[in-house]
């Protein structure tokens, strides 16, 4: 009897390389594994021999055969390096096309030539249509190869397509069809399959059964049973992520928080009194809101999200406060070294003598702020830990080094956690897993996200916005500087800098490198696979990266000569990076060469300017991020994002979106429309990716909203679940997997 748990090989054939790559590769390991191998997108037959009326930019599946196939190589106009491309011709019925794999190397290109695209092997090839030289081309093409080169066998399973022929996310070694007639067979043989989604929620939420919805997402007869079936198991995966959060939020809930109403001390009061500025009205509210949710006997779980220099940090601090008046303690948890140094500078600064606790002359509710970070000796930290420990130290700053086991506080009231996207679920759960009871959490940032993302990926935070940002805040222009189109742009870029140097102002330039020999992530001589198990093309043609280590050298000695130019990288030392810091912020550097450490958090007010060099490098948040550094004092800010991307690119795509607007929550949505979710979710930031197979927090808001509510309502009627054991078991196991997941981090 085969069923779910069956080992696959149950099901396929005998050609070990193929079942090896299945297994392993796929990792696709039972019978239910494979048939919850859903395919990627389908096929309409009725396009494939539709060739007669070709036009530019049709997407078109044609079958054909391939008729020739070489590996030519080539010189990177760019770079002058040698690169490599892949050349083939497809026969089909109709007219043959072109199709151009690009290679980084030669490797990749000999493997595409001789194992991917192998002269005589038959296909279906699905792609956009250009025309070049009197040829037509498949771009970029998605690439079916049947099962043998046999001519014989290849009419078979074109014979065997039905209406919409499934293509399946694919590895190197295994061809869509080997899946396709694996699942078809499974589904004749298989005899039981339980099904995880209760009869009375089926009922209720108008979805198919798990046979059913099988039947029809692998061999579909119409596009409304691809749409069901789909349905069903999306909303399949919902219920069992919500059912975890729902869980886990009951069981935090139960446990209860102590209730921070700040009656112990006067730090909040004296505080505002001294602060040199008025709060905005959003400020204000939140921080009435905030301060409601600390009374509370049960954790607060809030985002609070607010544009580049909104001013979230002074919120946060009033929370601080709040809780440091109800004689508690609050930790700042900050992604980078650099952030969490300069926000101990502006704490302390703000604070004044408010921040001098147990010091001869101190005020009289003053507290102690501490800085804990991963660079400083084990010397240096024994005084922080020891004030942490005995509750001297009211409020805490740092980055990782703080969820270390050592570090152990005297009453952990409240976490606030700086620009979450750094951080994941987990490192949250390290923090508050300090506190004897759960503290309150805050989390802030600056790329807002969508209300589901923010239910899936955090639980339930609720949400707070500022949206005003305080006076005084000048308008940032950004401009793309597109060097494909003009070359000569780029000289200009240095004159701008050195107009704003000239005006007494400060300019940062960011590079995506270090050093210019590095070995950057992901650039390593693997095949850059996608999920459909095609070799993508590079992004761009590698090397000549812009690395701070250059760049910084050669503005000094070139178009920047006689300028005040120092650098800050990840690589320095901790105190240079701190005295470099320092002096931008003094206004003893003009301009400062840097990576990314700059992007989150680092306030200089008089820096007006801001150059990303390669800047299609980086995300759209990031270069949100980046951008908000310049126009925080009151003048206007000038951002040049410097690329080569093509116009017409994605990645030139994206440029101009964020050239076209400093709306964050627009540029947000940009940013997640090109992303699968499981790249929202990040890989450092969710817990449940493994449940996220099929599930877009985007386009599935209102599934996941359903399945939220089916969620609570099964938990209400049946905390257990003992009615829906099958339930049961898919909510453990995920449970699990995102337990062990955790367990490997820490
Ligand atoms: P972000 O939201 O990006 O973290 P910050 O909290 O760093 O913004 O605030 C940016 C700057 O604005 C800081 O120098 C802060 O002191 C200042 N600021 C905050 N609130 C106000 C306000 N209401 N009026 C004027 N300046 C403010
Ligand atoms: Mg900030």
């Amino acid at each position: 009897m085969i069923d779910l748990d069956s080992p696959v090989v149950a099901v396929l054939g005998d050609h070990k390389k193929k079942r090896e790559a299945i297994e392993e590769k796929l990792g696709l390991r039972t019978v239910g594994d494979l048939l919850h191998h859903f395919p990627r997108r389908y096929v309409k037959t009725g396009e494939l021999t539709r060739i007669d009326e070709l036009h530019e930019g049709d997407v078109l599946t044609v079958v054909g055969q391939i008729a020739s196939s070489n590996l030519a190589t080539y010189k990177d106009r760019r770079t002058g390096r040698p690169a490599y491309r892949v050349d083939v011709t497809v026969r089909t019925d109709g007219p043959s096309f072109r199709i151009s794999m690009f290679a980084k190397n030669e490797k990749v290109g000999r493997w595409q030539q001789q194992q991917r695209m192998p002269v005589g092997r038959r296909g279906i090839f699905l792609g956009k249509v250009s025309s070049f030289r009197g040829e037509w081309q498949l771009t970029h093409p998605q690439v079916v190869l049947f099962g043998t080169p046999d001519e014989d066998a290849a009419q078979l399973s074109l014979d065997a397509i039905g209406e919409f022929y499934p293509i399946y996310p694919l590895t190197k070694g295994v061809d869509s069809w080997d899946l396709q007639r694996a699942v078809a067979f499974a589904l004749t043989v298989l005899e039981d399959v339980p099904d995880v989604v209760p009869e009375a929620v089926r009922r209720q939420y108008d979805l198919l059964d798990v046979r059913t919805a099988l039947e029809r997402v692998h061999n579909p007869h119409d596009q409304g049973e691809i749409s069901s079936a789909q349905r069903r198991f999306r909303f399949e995966e919902a219920l069992v992520t919500q059912l975890v959060l729902a869980k886990r939020r009951r069981v935090l809930r139960e446990q209860g928080a102590r209730a921070r109403t700040g009656d112990q001390g006067g730090l909040l009061a004296a505080f505002d009194e001294r602060l040199p500025f008025e709060l905005t009205d959003g400020q204000r509210e939140i921080g009435a809101r905030l301060e409601e949710d600390l009374a509370q006997p049960h954790p607060m779980n809030r985002l609070l999200q607010g544009e580049v220099g909104s001013g979230k940090t002074v919120v946060a601090l009033r929370a601080m406060l709040r809780v440091v008046d109800s004689g508690g303690q609050a930790a700042l948890l900050a992604p980078t070294e650099v952030l969490a140094q300069q926000h101990h500078r502006s704490i302390t600064a703000l604070l004044g003598d408010l921040a001098t606790g147990g010091m001869l002359g101190g005020a009289a509710d003053a507290t102690n702020v501490e800085l804990l970070t991963g660079s400083m000796t084990k010397a240096q930290r024994t005084g922080p830990m020891s004030r942490i420990a005995t509750g001297e130290a009211g409020i805490v700053i740092g980055t990782h080094a703080l969820l270390e086991e050592k570090v152990i506080f005297a009453d952990l009231g409240l976490v606030v956690v700086d620009e979450q996207h750094r951080f994941g679920v987990e490192q949250r759960a390290a923090l508050t897993d300090k506190a004897g009871t759960p503290p309150h959490v805050l989390v802030m940032t600056a790329t807002p996200i969508p209300r589901t993302v923010a239910m899936t990926v955090f639980g339930d935070l609720e949400t707070s916005t500022l949206t005003e940002l305080p006076a005084g805040r000048a308008p940032i222009q950004t401009n793309v500087v597109a060097l494909a189109e003009r070359p000569t742009w780029f000289g200009r870029v240095w004159e701008r800098v050195r107009e704003e140097v000239g005006k007494g102002h400060q300019a940062y330039v960011v590079c995506p490198r270090i050093t210019g020999d590095e070995q950057e992530q992901g650039e390593s001589d693997q095949l850059d696979l996608d999920e459909d198990g095609d070799v993508m093309p590079a992004a761009s043609p590698a090397g000549g990266l812009a690395a701070v280590e250059e760049v910084a050298v050669q503005l000094a000695e070139g178009p920047l000569a006689g300028l005040r130019v120092e650098k800050l990288h990840g690589r320095m030392p901790p105190d240079e990076k701190d005295r470099v810091m320092r002096a931008f912020a003094a206004g003893e550097i003009d301009v400062l060469v840097s990576t990314t450490v700059i992007e989150v958090g680092v306030d200089v007010a008089n820096a007006t300017a801001m150059v990303l060099l390669d800047a299609e490098r980086f995300g759209v948040s990031q270069l949100h991020q980046l951008r908000g550094r310049v126009g925080r004092g009151g003048l206007p800010g000038l951002c040049l994002l410097v690329s080569h991307a093509e116009p017409g690119s994605p990645a030139r795509d994206r440029l101009d979106a964020v050239a076209a607007t400093t709306d964050g929550f627009e540029l947000s949505r940009v940013d997640l429309e090109q992303r699968r979710e499981g790249d929202v979710l990040g890989k450092s930031q969710s817990g449940y990716r493994s449940g996220l197979q099929n599930l877009r927090v985007l386009r599935d808001e209102k599934t996941i909203l359903q399945a939220r509510e089916a969620a609570n309502a099964l938990l209400d009627a049946d905390p257990r679940l003992r009615q829906a054991p099958d339930l049961a078991a898919e909510v453990a196991r995920l449970e699990e997997s995102v337990q062990s997941g955790f367990m490997e981090k820490s």
